[in-house]
């Protein structure tokens, strides 16, 4: 607390972020991060835009990165959106797009940024809780709202929601704007953008944090109607001209262009995960389905809060939130095989010791 703060940052509750460890040797399974490093490619893109033109701004509106990503989506480059980020993009949709009158709406258990830019940005907003067995029901939208927000696949659960019901959502709701958070699509999920040029009140959000292994370049992007873009460029341009620099420019452009790295990394990630849910499962484990990443699991007799301790211990860490119907599980980010294998070992230890 400091007099010198402006109001809003005394009443602000601020995301926090999963550990970053300092600690070398831990398996990391708590932040969704790939366990493969980015395609060669992007670490040659990026060494070789190492270099004296770092004396010049970048291009403000990312032009080249843009076109990529929209030829990539077979759009057109205004109806893209990039910055550092997709929690940075986040942000600018909040503020243009999701601040009006009547409240924004997002499931109660879901990316636990979205209330946290709503105190930043003061928008009114209001939680529609998924149902027993933590899916998203189209219907609960309906009903007055200043526009509409969710993970698909959602986060922390995992669990995916069909374009059928997207649409449908997006018919009965065209007054406001209806955002989908898809940081996981790339791990099973079925992608929006296709809807893009019919539902002018639609918007995807992309990150290259997650199927991309890029977490560390922070580069992000939102696809929609031109309309939605301009909106999002007149916030940008009055917060920062320049949110990406070269070298996340030439890594994120060279992303794209290795198709085949990205298509076998993400089958990697999802194999694992499907060998991680049947341990898992035989261990006594109910692991939600998961078109993401991350596995969201709970053990009927150990408490979740303590499996983590115990992982911990044995240089594993995984997420846990502690939040209404969210106690009792964990969320386990999928590594590498070898990754996947020492968590199943140190568990069994754990289940069975205790
Ligand atoms: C990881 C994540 C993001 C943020 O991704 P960045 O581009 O790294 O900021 C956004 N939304 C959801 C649901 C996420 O899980």
């Amino acid at each position: 607390m400091s007099k010198y703060w402006s109001d809003v940052v005394h009443k602000l509750s601020p995301y926090t972020p999963g550990e970053q460890p300092k600690i070398a040797k831990l398996i990391k399974l708590n932040t969704n991060e790939n366990p493969y490093p980015p395609s060669p490619r992007v670490l040659t893109a990026i060494q070789q835009a190492t270099n004296g033109d770092l004396r010049l701004y970048p291009d403000p509106g990312s032009d080249h990165l843009r076109k990529v990503i929209a030829q990539y989506h077979g759009l057109q480059a205004d109806q893209i959106f990039v910055g550092n980020s997709s929690d940075e993009v986040l942000a600018h949709v909040f503020q243009a797009l999701l601040k009006h009158q009547r409240p924004l709406l997002f499931p109660d258990i879901s990316y636990s940024f979205y209330p946290v830019y709503c105190g930043l940005y003061e928008i009114a907003h209001c939680s529609v809780p998924l149902d027993a067995e933590f899916q998203l029901n189209v219907e609960d939208y309906l009903q007055e709202n200043g526009g509409i927000i969710f993970a698909n696949p959602n986060a922390p659960t995992g669990c995916n929601v069909t374009l059928e019901k997207i649409e449908f959502l997006l018919q009965q709701n065209c007054d406001t704007v209806v955002v989908i958070d898809e940081a996981y699509v790339d791990f099973g999920g079925d992608t929006a953008i296709a809807l893009i040029d019919r539902y002018p009140n639609l918007l995807v959000v992309h990150t290259l944090s997650k199927s991309r292994s890029l977490a560390g370049l922070r580069v992000g992007f939102a696809a929609g109607h031109a309309d939605l873009i301009a909106g999002l460029n007149r916030v940008k341009n009055s917060f920062n001209a320049y949110p990406l620099d070269r070298l996340a420019v030439a890594g994120a452009i060279a992303a794209f262009e290795d198709q085949d790295y990205f298509l076998q990394t993400c089958q990697a990630v999802m194999a694992t995960r499907e060998r991680l849910a049947t341990d898992m499962r035989e261990l006594g484990f109910e692991v939600l389905p998961s078109a993401t990443n991350f596995i969201f699991a709970r053990h009927p007799r150990f408490a979740a809060e303590e499996i983590a301790l115990g992982l911990r211990q044995s240089g594993i860490i995984v997420r846990h939130f502690k939040l209404p119907r969210i106690n009792e599980f964990l969320r386990i980010s999928i590594g590498t095989d070898e990754e996947s294998a020492s968590l199943v070992s140190a568990l069994k230890v754990l289940l069975h010791s205790s």
